[in-house]
């Protein structure tokens, strides 16, 4: 029995999301992934933990630095995006607040768009500027220039998000990766809303993918977790990243050349963020969320079916103004939901009502199967009112610039029937 499907490249995601990265022989041959619940891991003898520590043989050593069974994790996303490395971390926030410190120093730029999550708006308007990185905003997501007019000499990233949280407003990702590879920058796409199963944005000419695998991947509200994937191949030596070249310097000597330099941002991450800063994930963690991908094809499908005929309910219904979801033939975007997103633009809807403030209160109160919560991408369906929670405290323009407004609530279908889901909004909508 030569053939292993753990490292077969050329099988089909539903099989990688179940076979990936993980190859039972190295592990007494137990059938599921284990989890390595230690800190740290024997050294053996005095040449091999000089091995380890000078990255030239490959290890663990210390469980915030790697273990094997985020090992598992760590391989099965890379092969389920399509990238040359993965690394996970403790949660979506530490993922995305860790690249951009992997990208950017003091003295330099980032462009982003404003239709982000409000964590990650707020990261990059309030906190990351006190370092000396400062954000230059993407004035309209929908026009190539805008995305021009962002980008300086000082610029290392181009940050945006697959699916806008919450206005699920869709980026033409191709042409804005032509734009940051023209500027010798990399494009950064947070892909939490549509996960590897209905979006692959490296495929699409993007370099880097940020997870909240909190959502989606992990699927059932579990645990709080974050993932990074480098699509491998983007030219970190042309001058523009000097932090990585002294890197490759630093590790040349003992690290093959060819895979340190199509890893580097992976490897470096890991060396200095994950190590130094020490988000790590737990291996605890780590099995519920490999536990959680094995069905994500299926979860993501009835997501997405689940989130088309509630959309279509709620566009029809006289309480509502209007419903954001791509996948709806009269949304502005589903010219690009048909491009990106033919097996459906997700699950997170934004829905605003007639009725304002006071509207979208009642709606909170009246649901039974929906609950109130600030979670999206669990199998149950969730909902919740952005201003006043995941988007609290935010400017009023940038709340706005990111489809959130006082009558505004953000819906997360679940995966129940979706004939009881509607009757659900039905009841609560009455009167609201
Ligand atoms: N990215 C998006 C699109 C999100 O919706 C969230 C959280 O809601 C995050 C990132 C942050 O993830 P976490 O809560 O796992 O830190």
């Amino acid at each position: 029995m030569s053939y292993e499907a753990f490292n077969d490249n050329s099988l089909g995601f539903d099989t990688k999301q179940l076979h990936a990265g993980y190859n039972p022989k190295q592990h007494f041959h137990s059938k599921a992934v284990p989890i390595y619940q230690t800190a740290a891991f024997e050294l053996g003898d005095f040449d091999r933990c000089g091995r380890l520590f000078s990255y030239e043989e490959e290890g663990h050593s210390y469980v915030r630095f790697s273990n094997p069974t985020n090992d598992v994790l760590e391989k099965r996303i890379a092969a389920l995006e399509g990238g040359v490395a993965t690394l996970s971390l403790s949660s979506g926030m530490s993922a995305i607040s860790n690249t951009f410190l992997n990208l950017a120093g003091a003295g330099d730029e980032l462009a982003a768009v404003k239709t982000l999550y409000g964590g990650s708006t707020k990261l990059l308007q309030k906190v990351l500027p006190q370092y000396g990185i400062v954000t230059h905003w993407v004035e309209d997501p929908e026009s190539l220039d805008s995305y021009r007019a962002a980008i300086t000499a000082k610029t290392k990233g181009l940050y945006i998000e697959s699916l806008g949280n919450p206005g699920m407003n869709i980026i033409d990702i191709e042409e804005v990766a032509k734009i940051a590879h023209e500027n010798g920058i990399p494009l950064i796409v947070d892909n939490t809303f549509a996960t590897p199963y209905l979006l692959r944005p490296f495929e699409f000419g993007a370099d880097i993918i940020c997870h909240s695998a909190t959502k989606y991947l992990s699927g059932h509200g579990t645990v709080i977790s974050g993932i990074v994937v480098e699509k491998g191949g983007f030219d970190w030596f042309s001058g523009k990243f000097p932090a990585f070249e002294q890197f490759f310097e630093e590790h040349k000597r003992n690290i093959d050349n060819d895979n340190l330099k199509l890893t580097a941002f992976t490897r470096r991450l890991r060396m200095n963020y994950l190590t130094d800063f020490g988000s790590h994930l737990s291996p605890q963690s780590a099995f519920y969320l490999i536990q959680g991908i094995e069905t994500l094809s299926l979860r993501m499908q009835r997501h997405a079916d689940n989130a088309l005929k509630v959309a279509a309910f709620l566009s029809e219904h006289p309480a509502v103004l209007e419903v954001s979801y791509p996948s709806l033939p009269n949304s502005r975007y589903y010219k690009l939901a048909q491009k990106y997103f033919p097996k459906g633009a997700g699950a997170i809807l934004a829905v605003r009502l007639k009725g304002g403030l006071n509207a979208a209160r009642r709606v909170l109160e009246k649901v039974r199967i929906f609950d109130y919560m600030v979670n999206v991408g669990d199998a149950k369906s969730l909902i919740v009112h952005p201003a006043t929670s995941t988007h609290y405290g935010l400017p009023e323009e940038i709340k706005n610039q990111a489809g959130v407004f006082d009558d505004t609530l953000r819906l997360s279908v679940g995966i129940e029937d979706a004939q009881d889901l509607i009757h659900d909004l039905s009841q609560a909508l009455d009167n609201s």
